[in-house]
C-alpha cells in the first residue's frame, strides 16, 4: 500500500508526550515495505512529534516540563486565541520526524520510540504516515 496512512489520536491532558510506535510500526506493516523510509507528519499548528526513549515514561514527563519552562505560559504574547505558547512549542520541537524502516521495522534504538507531543489539549490529533520503498 503506497498510500498516505492517517491515525487519529485523543490527547487527554493540556500538555502530554503519547507514544505512537505501535502506530508506525502498523503503518510499515501495512505498507508492505521492507526497507525504506517512514515519514511522519503532524498536521497541527500546536502538536508535534518527537523521538526519544520510550522505556521510563519520567523522560517524556521531564520534556514537557521543562519545555513549559522555556516557554512560559504568561508572556505578554500577542495571538488573541491565547494559545501561543502551544504554537512556539510545536514550532521548537517541529511536525515532522522520519524513521529508516529496515526487515519491515523502524529502526529506532532500543530506547526510542516516537512521540506525538500535545501542546494544547485534550483534542483529537491526526498522525499522517508515508513510508516510502527504498
Ligand atoms: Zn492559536
Amino acid at each position: 500500500m503506497d498510500m498516505i496512512q492517517t491515525f487519529h489520536v485523543k490527547t487527554s491532558g493540556k500538555s502530554d508526550l503519547i507514544d505512537i510506535t505501535h502506530f508506525i510500526r502498523e503503518a510499515i506493516k501495512k505498507s508492505g515495505v521492507g526497507e525504506g523510509l517512514c515519514y511522519i507528519f503532524i498536521p497541527h499548528t500546536t502538536a508535534a512529534v518527537t523521538i526519544n526513549e520510550n522505556a521510563d515514561p519520567s523522560v517524556a514527563e521531564d520534556i514537557s516540563t521543562e519545555l513549559n519552562k522555556i516557554v512560559p505560559v504568561q508572556n505578554r504574547y500577542r495571538h488573541l486565541e491565547g494559545n501561543s505558547p502551544a504554537h512556539i512549542k510545536s514550532s521548537l520541537v517541529g511536525c515532522c520526524q522520519t524513521v529508516l524502516v529496515q526487515s519491515g521495522e523502524p529502526l529506532l534504538g532500543t530506547w526510542q520510540g516516537v512521540f506525538l507531543c500535545e501542546f494544547d489539549g485534550p483534542r483529537t490529533r491526526n498522525v499522517h504516515v508515508k513510508v516510502i520503498r527504498g
